[in-house]
């Protein structure tokens, strides 16, 4: 092979771990990356010592530590890692009370309507509340709403997710797909291949009260996600340069920075975007909604939680969607306590801050405009239009989840790289 050259747009989870897996390869990576360090949403930073990344960065994936990219984190945190188990509550305020999340059966005898409820519940379920599935629409081939309605009934829909599904993707539940919001999640869950159909998920717990439970692998690195970061990219060079879109010279399509600089297609063997797919084309037509995190040093209080639990979820209209403990996740030692306030924020919020907050907010990763594509039918076909445009340049790829437009963990990302490194040969 000649051209051993490749180009990644983009330095967060995704162009850092192609970087690391074509690197791996032998291949010569050259990132664009706006910010000054790696790592985009996932990277650590800090408030008055406590370690924090863009709300809990917790990894989890099928498998135990010889799963590929499991075997990716353990190697290069030296498997110095935390197992988390989660505890998480939702808060409801028109009862005025806190019940476990995800939902649980158990739960649902404290709830006012509970005789309402229990009816709802038995319309799609047998004797042993086990779900009909003939019953149920098929998950990626009907909306949000339909699903859970069906799956959990109305009552139980509208006391926790009517609201809260409005307030995290600022998209009503009747219009988000399942598709891909939770389709993805599922299939890794099972380590399923991605064509096999989803069937039977229960959004009622019954047994256990741990989020994610059964999946041996769910850490986070003993001294935060930064190392990680930058081990991936170690082999690569860094240029701190943001890309402002492509244009076309005589028919030579490049991809042109904020500091002029051109790099053109065919100067790569692959070129790998991993930023917004619109931004790409110096456009902003996909939906997305944002997150402004406040982080709140509480001096004096070892833990605010109850039960030892990570996050509240607040499931009406209030102004946050989600309230974490960061000491819990990273262990920090310390007698004071880390919350971080997730705040919904839609375009143009930006313009709403005081410019030595928001200057200090996008310094510490505190804000981002673009945190949660709002998965409807119409934004779907945005996102293909967009795919369509670049088939014109046959070395483009995409990968993350911005620029393949899905709501992924940091797992799901680095399996995309690293399922897309297996089609390149060693070099
Ligand atoms: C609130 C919140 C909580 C989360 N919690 C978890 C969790 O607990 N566990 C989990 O696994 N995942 C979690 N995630 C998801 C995780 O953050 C993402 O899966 C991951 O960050 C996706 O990586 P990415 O590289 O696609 O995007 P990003 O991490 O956003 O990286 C994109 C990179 O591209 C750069 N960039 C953007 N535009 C340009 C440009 N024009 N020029 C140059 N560079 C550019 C950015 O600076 C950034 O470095 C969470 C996400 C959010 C929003």
């Amino acid at each position: 092979m000649n051209n051993r050259n490749v180009l990644i747009l983009g330095g967060g989870v995704a162009g850092s771990s192609m970087a690391y897996y074509l690197t791996e390869k032998g291949y010569d990576v050259t990132i664009l990356e706006k910010n000054s360090k790696v790592g985009g949403l996932a990277r650590t930073c800090f408030y008055g010592g406590h370690p924090y990344e863009f709300g809990p960065h917790i990894w989890f994936w099928p498998g135990g530590k010889e799963a590929p990219i499991n075997d990716t984190v353990v190697r290069l945190t030296n498997d110095e890692l935390y197992y988390i188990e989660r505890r998480l509550f939702t808060y409801v305020e028109p009862d005025n009370r806190k019940y476990r999340y995800p939902v649980h059966y158990r739960d649902v005898a404290l709830m006012p309507e509970r005789e309402q409820i229990e009816r709802e519940l038995r319309e799609n379920r047998d004797q042993q509340l086990k779900l009909i599935e003939s019953q149920l629409p098929e998950i990626g081939n009907c909306k949000f709403a339909e699903y859970f309605t069906a799956a959990i009934g109305p009552t139980l829909y509208n006391k926790f997710m009517a609201n809260y599904t409005w307030k995290m993707w600022n998209i009503p539940g009747d219009e988000l797909e399942t598709s891909m919001v939770w389709a993805d999640r599922f299939q890794s869950e099972k380590a399923a291949p991605t064509t096999q159909k989803v069937t039977g998920y229960d959004p009622l717990k019954f047994d256990d009260h741990t989020l994610g439970k059964g999946i041996r692998f769910q850490v986070y690195p003993k001294h935060g996600w930064n190392a990680v970061w930058d081990a991936m990219v170690t082999r690569s060079t860094v240029v701190r340069d943001s890309v402002v879109g492509i244009e076309d010279e005589y028919r030579k399509p490049y991809v042109l920075t904020g500091s002029g600089e051109k790099y053109f297609f065919a100067d790569y063997h692959t070129v790998f975007c991993s930023i917004d797919i619109d931004r790409l084309w110096g456009e902003d037509a996909l939906p997305y909604t944002g997150r402004m995190m406040i982080p709140l040093l509480i001096p004096g209080l070892a833990h605010a939680f109850p039960e030892g639990a990570e996050s509240l979820h607040y499931s009406s209209c209030e102004f946050q969607t989600r309230v974490t403990e960061m000491k819990v996740i990273t262990r920090h030692d310390s007698p004071d306590t880390l919350i971080l306030i997730e705040v919904p924020v839609l375009p143009g919020a930006a313009k709403c801050f005081p410019s030595n907050t928001l200057e200090y907010a996008l310094e510490h990763n505190l804000f981002a405009e673009k945190a949660y594509p709002q998965q409807s039918a119409q934004a779907f076909d945005t996102y293909e239009a967009y795919v369509e445009r670049g088939r014109k340049i046959p070395n483009l790829r995409y990968v993350g989840r911005h620029a393949e437009f899905k709501y992924w963990g940091m797992a799901e990302t680095v399996n995309s790289a690293y399922e897309k490194s297996l089609a390149f040969p060693q070099v």
